[in-house]
């Protein structure tokens, strides 16, 4: 098997992946918290999953992936006090958590599809799994890592010597400068294992437990849900920066308490996409959703496209034209595809430099470029380039393979509808310009308005409809 280069958060530095079986590689990856609509940072996480998923796929490697699903409510800020994000969600829409995880685990998993990422092995649920994290916890307790306080069962950061190493900050420095109002905790590092639900409130999601009726705190989910799917150690463990210095550092922390070992080999991680420079926020109004995404007439598939033009390991900046030039790109990539005939062998030379780019740390910008230059390179026959292209895709999961070698085909009736659409806008009649849109997307085309005019091209997703 060929060499495959990650960088690995622990440690800081890029080196060779070493399978703990050979042949087989298990891949953790922190789901969404279901209070709400997965937002477009969130996906270039699940993306980046996917795509070292399909590189190991590539190389030959039998993929256990698991992404599980954050359906118990964390709380806000993941302090020990604060509110439960279900609880808030659950007030906001007037609905109850369970309808509420219900509603966005079902959105989380059409999203997923709509960006072509590969189903994983198991998706679990946390609230499907509170037995296996209450006996985690009972392993800690029986090691001497826990501590009981009047609100819950804490990890006691300080019985392990290593805590800290993912983000490597010492456990003291993590205390100089903090201020807050630490509770009965011991160490402002130290993390709530189990909660205990207040005597005057009934929580809508509670479960009895040795310790009194509760709920688990967040980071017990994914030592115990990766243990029983994947065992440990397993090999990676990827999430978006944000998770580096808390929630993975607190993983690493629980199994490490209860087993003596580490939790994953490689921790790999996404650094954010922004909105215009800057943090997404709700109060913003710039958590943009897929169906945002569709509304500005823009495929999911685009989107994808648009996240794979930048190195996971940078900040990538969402600006609303960057992803019209990617729907751009695309529209031209597929126009060019669909012109060619069937294919027939993949070029090996330009497959040892693809892999070579992708088994470089998920370099996708190097893969792209390189995509483009087997595209337009009219010294290789037209069904060479097509075989090629279409094995690429495999990584990069852009439904290329469909439409290799299928000329689009506009119908009379949608030829006729947009002679009257151009009519329309000539006379700055939008109304009936976007009903003639709407038509035409009913037949199962798009128009994108460009400096040369009127572009269509096929509709590929049921997510867009206008
Ligand atoms: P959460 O539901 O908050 O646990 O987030 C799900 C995943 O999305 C985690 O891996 C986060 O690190 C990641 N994530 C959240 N916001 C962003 C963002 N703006 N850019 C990239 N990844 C993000
Ligand atoms: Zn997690």
């Amino acid at each position: 098997m060929k060499d495959i280069l990650f960088y690995n958060s622990l440690g800081r530095r890029k080196s060779v992946f070493q399978p703990i079986t050979q042949g087989h590689a298990g891949i953790y990856t922190c789901g969404l918290t279901v209070y709400e609509r997965g937002h477009i940072g969130n996906f270039r996480a699940f993306i980046i999953a996917d795509v070292l998923h399909r590189i190991l796929v590539m190389n030959g490697y039998r993929v256990t992936h698991v992404i599980n699903i954050t359906d118990v409510g964390h709380l806000v800020g993941d302090g020990s006090d604060g509110e439960d994000k279900m609880e808030v969600s659950s007030k906001k829409y007037a609905k109850s958590s369970w309808e509420i995880v219900e509603k966005y685990t079902n959105y989380f998993l059409e999203d997923l599809r709509h960006l072509n990422i590969l189903p994983p092995t198991f998706m679990p649920k946390a609230t499907d799994h509170i037995l296996e994290q209450i006996a985690l916890i009972q392993r800690l307790e029986t090691k001497g890592h826990t501590y009981r306080t009047r609100d819950g069962i804490y990890f006691a950061t300080k019985t392990l010597p290593n805590y800290g190493r993912l983000s490597g900050q010492r456990i003291d420095e993590k205390a100089v400068g903090v201020r807050v109002d630490i509770g009965e905790k011991r160490h402002p590092a130290d993390f709530a294992l189990w909660k205990f639900s207040p005597q005057e409130i009934r929580r809508q999601m509670e479960w009895p437990s040795p310790w009194g009726v509760g709920f688990p705190g967040w980071h017990i989910e994914c030592s115990a849900m990766s243990q029983k799917y994947l065992g440990l150690p397993f090999d990676i463990h990827t999430g978006g920066v944000d998770h580096v210095a808390v929630h993975h550092e607190n993983e690493i922390a629980q199994v490490e308490g209860a087993y003596g070992i580490l939790e994953a080999n490689v921790w790999l991680h996404n650094e954010f996409l922004l909105v215009d420079g800057g943090k997404m926020s709700k109060s913003l109004g710039n958590t943009y959703s897929l169906d945002d995404i569709v509304g500005k007439n823009v495929s999911p598939l685009a989107f994808r496209y648009f996240i794979l033009g930048a190195g996971y390991r940078v900040p990538q900046n969402f600006t609303w034209q960057g992803l019209d030039g990617a729907q751009r790109a695309l529209n031209r990539l597929e126009n060019i595809v669909r012109t060619w005939r069937q294919p027939t062998n993949v070029h090996k030379d330009i497959q040892e430099r693809f892999l070579e780019k992708i088994n470089d740390d998920l370099d996708t910008p190097g893969a792209l470029a390189l995509l483009w230059a087997t595209v337009t390179d009219d010294a290789i026959p037209e069904g060479m380039r097509a075989a090629t292209v279409i094995w690429m895709d495999d990584v990069l999961g852009l439904s290329l393979r469909d439409i290799v070698g299928k000329p689009l085909i506009i119908p009379t009736d949608i030829q006729v509808l947009l002679a009257e659409r151009e009519q329309a806008r000539k006379e700055k009649k939008w109304d009936i310009s976007d009903e003639i849109r709407q038509k035409i997307l009913d037949s199962g085309f798009l128009v994108d308005d460009t400096e040369t005019g009127q572009v269509v091209r096929e509709k590929r997703s049921s997510l867009e409809q206008a």
